[in-house]
């Protein structure tokens, strides 16, 4: 299995550019023991990255994701999101309290504020900061946050951010134009959720075409497009193993410049500023 790149964090603190997302794991019981032993199994090949968030399944994604970190803490670099209409000073520690006994361990590595919401930025930024001096996250970041919200960002807090998770496939190409530039030219790594859209983007004729070439499967081209762009950190959500061993060996698939140029026909790339796309 290929050994995980890492992006370097501002700071310089090296993350995996491949991890493993939780939403939709924790919802049903009965299955709540196979979705742990996905995530274990991915720890197991070298995936240390987790995403998750107090919003999935109420808290009960986190519970999974605690559940197949349960002894291994130290393989994993753990990413968890604090709901806006939680993210006051006050409410952003209390939420990330909650989370921490979810996951049962004493920090998250990164921790990140699910989208704009109602408090006021500066608010969420200070118990961020809180957070970070008491030792239980170690950096901080926001999720679906668009070219204005990340101008606000950095006045408020220059050079802090350590990612931006957003919605970017092949089908949701809209940041190229402005924010991905934007963020690399600051050094900020951009987290790509949903990247093979859920299962949607796999259906479509082109990535079966490229993925011919390689003996390769539809959702590994589609990944292995993310991943070889620089600046970029893809999170697959899969609930069965096969799928995590499938991720997993996109990294070894190189696309030349005729693939991409098939993939650029199928999905264009943005012509103009597109507002950002959400799930
Ligand atoms: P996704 O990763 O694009 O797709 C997940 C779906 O694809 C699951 O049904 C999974 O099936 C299937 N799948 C995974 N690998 C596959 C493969 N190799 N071949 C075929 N099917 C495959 O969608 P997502 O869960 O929305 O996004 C990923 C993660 O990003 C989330 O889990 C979450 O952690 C994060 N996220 C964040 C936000 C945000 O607002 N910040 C929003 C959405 C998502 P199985 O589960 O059955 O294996």
């Amino acid at each position: 299995m290929p050994e995980i790149p890492t992006i370097a964090l501002p700071g310089g603190e090296p993350m995996p550019v491949l991890g493993l997302g939780t939403w939709g794991m924790g919802e049903d019981a009965s299955r709540a023991g196979q979705e742990a032993d996905a995530l274990r199994h991915g720890l197991d090949l070298g995936i240390r990255l987790i995403d998750t968030a107090e919003m999935y399944a109420d808290g009960r994604a986190e519970q999974v994701t605690g559940a197949a970190m349960k002894g291994r803490r130290d393989d994993v670099f753990l990413v968890s999101k604090v709901l806006p209409g939680n993210a006051s000073r006050a409410g952003t520690i209390a939420a990330c309290e909650r989370s921490l006994k979810n996951l049962g361990t004493d920090r998250i590595d990164l921790y990140l504020l699910h989208w704009r919401g109602p408090h006021p930025l500066a608010e969420t930024l200070a118990g961020f900061e809180a957070l970070m001096q008491a030792g239980k996250i170690r950096h901080w970041g926001v999720s679906n946050f668009d070219m204005e919200d990340c101008r606000e960002l950095e006045q408020l807090a220059p050079g802090k951010v350590a990612t931006n998770q957003v919605l970017y496939n092949l089908m949701r190409r809209g940041i190229e134009y402005d924010l991905l530039p934007w963020s690399r030219g600051r050094g900020v790594p951009v987290m790509a959720y949903s990247p093979i859209e859920q299962g949607r983007l796999l259906k479509y004729p082109a990535l079966g075409k490229v993925a011919e070439r390689y003996g390769a499967t539809p959702a590994q081209i589609a990944l292995a497009w993310l991943l070889r762009q620089p600046g970029i950190v893809a999170i697959p959500k899969a609930a069965r193993t096969a799928h995590v061993e499938e991720n997993l060996a996109a990294l070894d698939i190189r696309l030349d410049s005729e693939d991409l140029a098939l993939l650029d026909r199928a999905f264009p790339p943005p012509a103009s500023a597109r507002p950002l796309e959400m799930l």
